[in-house]
């Protein structure tokens, strides 16, 4: 048997360990992932505490939110097709997967239809792998500056998915590059908080080396069934 509220609470506490060595030194969120994950499982974690939840895709995401009766901030972390900005909109507080102009453009014109305001973070594909999605750093400046322009849409800073390495702490580096250009950018910048990267194998990694928000599913609820 899984037991969520003692998984939380480990979580929780190495969260607490490793942001006492981070570079960074400034509180984390956790966002607790239940993907795949019934609803009631999203409903135990929120009660033993998780003030956060990550959800990856769209379809999965509205089932679950119109049986789910608890406040929660909603968190969407898989990658966004543009024809489903609409709905993308009207379920998550924070978006953090926008990768190109395009999608920006969608997601801004879907937020100004309901008169909402979208938080939003930019992907990063630092480790350049075709297999996901993100922007690369050499195209970056130009979408920070094309996201800018749009009115609906505001961007909170930027997230990373870094490659799944045997050695973890082969991470380490892209971690560390990324807070460099987080921290450079927020110089320039109001309202620019939020580095998103660690997940269950890398998130003590990801906040030493500046991280602020982590991603958790299988620390927290087990392994997924597929
Ligand atoms: C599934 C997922 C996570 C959580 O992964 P775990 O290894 O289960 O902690 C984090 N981020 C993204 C983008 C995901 O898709």
């Amino acid at each position: 048997m899984i037991n969520i509220v003692e998984n939380l609470r480990a979580v929780q506490s190495e969260i607490e360990s490793s942001r006492r060595k981070s570079i960074a030194g400034a509180p984390v969120t956790l966002i607790a992932v239940t993907k795949n994950h019934e609803v009631e499982m999203m409903q135990q974690a929120i009660d033993a505490g998780a003030q956060h939840i990550g959800e990856n895709r769209i379809q999965e995401a509205a089932e679950k939110f119109k049986i789910l009766n608890r406040e929660v901030t909603r968190h969407l972390i898989g990658h966004l097709q543009t024809n489903k900005a609409k709905q993308a909109v009207r379920l998550f507080d924070l978006i953090h997967s926008v990768d190109s102009e395009h999608l920006a453009e969608a997601i801004s014109g879907a937020a100004y239809s309901i008169g909402k305001i979208q938080d939003v973070l930019i992907q990063v594909n630092l480790a350049k792998e075709e297999t996901k999605s993100g922007v690369y750093e050499e195209n970056l400046p130009r979408l920070i500056e094309a996201v800018d322009v749009l009115k609906n849409i505001h961007l909170r800073g930027f997230m990373l998915i870094a490659p799944n390495y045997s050695d973890v702490e082969n991470c380490r580096p892209l971690f560390r590059r990324m807070y460099e250009i987080f921290v450079a950018i927020q110089k320039t910048r109001q309202n620019f908080d939020y580095l998103s990267m660690g997940m269950t194998h890398d998130y003590k990694i990801a906040i030493e080396e500046g991280a602020n928000v982590v991603r958790i599913g299988t620390a927290i609820f087990g392994d997924r069934n597929y």
